[in-house]
């Protein structure tokens, strides 16, 4: 088939998908604007109770109402907002512990056939030199990322019969059977375009981490406004559902978004919520993670710029907090695309759990050129260019423990044999030691001579003291793993 071909026949199939779908769009702009308009001004006594009512959900696995969150999200005294972003900390250390899971985005193939006004990849983007992959190539990025350390993958594709569920199936096995020496990827994430339930069930067999797809906007109008009517990423209920087929299919862990920028970021996450509740209602297990992207300029994309919804850096801490407040299990995912000062206050002010480092977003940007990016490859612009090794560091000298662990995964806690864990905030226990343990990985096969100075003589031991404190018989076990590390086991 040509491009058009594919184009035009997928259309129809997910037209068809619409017409039958088994579920009720729960997005209703109207209820959301009036939810935001009625909480405009919230007495200080009732946003201290959400905030406390939060910290309990911490416990339960709760979400907030809409109206709560709407509420928040309204504050205008900055004293509230201490005592938000405090209590986004004290959230995840309770859920998580004071660990960063690590990844790195790794851009396999960007030819797409829509039209995202937004997006450097998009078709009509003749400013973007567009590439997808071969699988030696594919191979010579492994080795670049796995001998920089990174164990867990986020892989992206764009919406391309080039990069079509089969590529996708391949993709994924090529990376699980590459070895590297001691390195290895442990854990493959998906970012791509929405599939239909059987393609799912193929990628679920290659053995998928999390299936991630962003709505971008939740508001109808402006959805339609940004993805042309006759491209596939033009169909808002098909893109909406895109995860509850996944869960359909089988796959265990799945992962919303928005991208900050679009439309009014309170009515965003109010979308962000319902899409949780949604999930929740349907099959049980709320979304693995949340992302939160913030638009960033791009090649040849004057929305980037001229967006009149753009979200300052005071805004956005606040969109972070919030997210951690209103759905205190999910992971929260704060990526590259922000400044390296912004994220390090994040991490406290926000509650983040996941982060990327050492990122390329050009499709063979790891191989290609290890020290500068390549901006008329890449979907956007990238703001922290810090080295993984440096983002490391900068995360020990703040006190946090850097994690490359894809354990729950591997030991098959997912789906809801993952959720009650980090609903009763207890994943943090096994969260701690297997972050030791692979960040002693680490230190031992990658550091640079500072970060494993700083990580053998504070990190380990302070995470250590944690664990005999906390959880004293992981501890043992975690003491006993590491001789075996330092043995040679990994
Ligand atoms: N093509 C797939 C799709 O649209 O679902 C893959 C995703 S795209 C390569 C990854 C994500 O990048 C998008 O879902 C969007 O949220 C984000 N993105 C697109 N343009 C962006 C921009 N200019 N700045 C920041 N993020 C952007
Ligand atoms: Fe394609 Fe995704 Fe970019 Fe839209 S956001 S143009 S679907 S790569």
């Amino acid at each position: 088939l040509t491009e058009k071909e594919w184009r035009e026949n997928r259309l129809i199939k997910i037209k068809k998908w619409e017409e039958n779908c088994p579920w009720e769009d729960f997005i209703n702009d109207k209820t959301i604007l009036t939810i935001l308009g009625k909480k405009k001004k919230t007495e200080k006594k009732e946003i201290l109770d959400i905030i406390t009512k939060a910290k309990e959900n911490a416990l339960t696995g709760e979400m907030l109402s809409p109206e709560e969150v709407a509420a928040l999200s309204n504050v205008q005294d900055q004293e509230l907002w201490e005592a938000i972003f405090e209590a986004a900390y004290w959230i995840k250390c309770k859920v998580y512990g004071n660990r960063i899971v690590l990844f790195s985005p790794l851009y396999i193939s960007s030819p797409c056939v829509n039209n995202c006004v937004y997006c450097g990849f998009r078709n009509s983007n003749h400013s973007i030199q567009t590439k997808t992959l071969t699988l030696e190539e594919l191979e010579e990025e492994i080795k670049v990322l796995t001998n920089m350390g990174q164990k867990r993958l986020i892989v992206v594709y764009g919406e391309h019969p080039a990069s079509n569920y089969e590529y996708i199936c391949q993709t994924i096995e090529k990376i699980y059977s590459i070895k590297n020496g001691k390195g290895e990827i442990r854990r493959v994430n998906v970012n791509a375009a929405p599939l239909f339930v059987d393609e799912y069930k193929a990628v679920k067999s290659v053995g998928i981490g999390t299936y991630q797809v962003f709505q971008e906007t939740y508001h109808h109008p402006t959805y339609k406004k940004l993805h042309p009517q006759n491209t596939l990423k033009g169909q808002y209920k098909w893109r909406l559902f895109a995860l509850h087929r996944a869960l359909q299919a089988g796959i265990d862990d799945v992962a919303i978004g928005a991208l900050f920028g679009l439309y009014d970021w309170r009515f965003e996450l109010l979308g962000l919520l319902y899409h949780a509740m949604s999930l929740e209602k349907e099959f049980g297990v709320g979304s693995h993670t949340i992302s939160y992207p913030r638009l960033e300029p791009a090649i040849n994309t004057p929305l980037t710029g001229n967006s009149s919804y753009l979200v300052n850096d005071e805004d956005f801490k606040k969109i972070v907090a919030i997210i951690r407040l209103m759905c205190p299990y999910t992971g929260s995912i704060l990526t590259a695309r922000e400044a390296p000062a912004l994220r390090q206050e994040i991490i406290k002010k926000g509650g983040v759990s996941q982060m990327d480092a050492g990122s390329r977003i050009a499709v063979g940007g790891y191989t290609e050129i290890q020290k500068e990016h390549i901006p008329n490859k890449q979907q956007f612009v990238l703001q922290d260019t810090r080295s993984l090794d440096d983002f490391i560091y900068d995360l020990c000298k703040d006190g946090y423990l850097p994690s490359f662990c894809t354990a729950c995964y591997r030991e098959g806690r997912t789906g809801d044999n993952f959720m009650p864990l980090a609903k009763h905030a207890t994943v943090k226990n096994f969260c701690i030691g297997n972050g030791i343990l692979t960040f002693k990985e680490y230190l031992m096969d990658y550091a640079s001579p500072k970060v494993k100075e700083i990580g053998e003589k504070v990190i380990i031991p302070n995470y250590l003291k944690w664990l005999d404190e906390n959880v004293p018989q992981a501890a043992k076990q975690v003491r006993r793993l590491l001789k075996e590390e330092e043995a040679g086991k990994r």
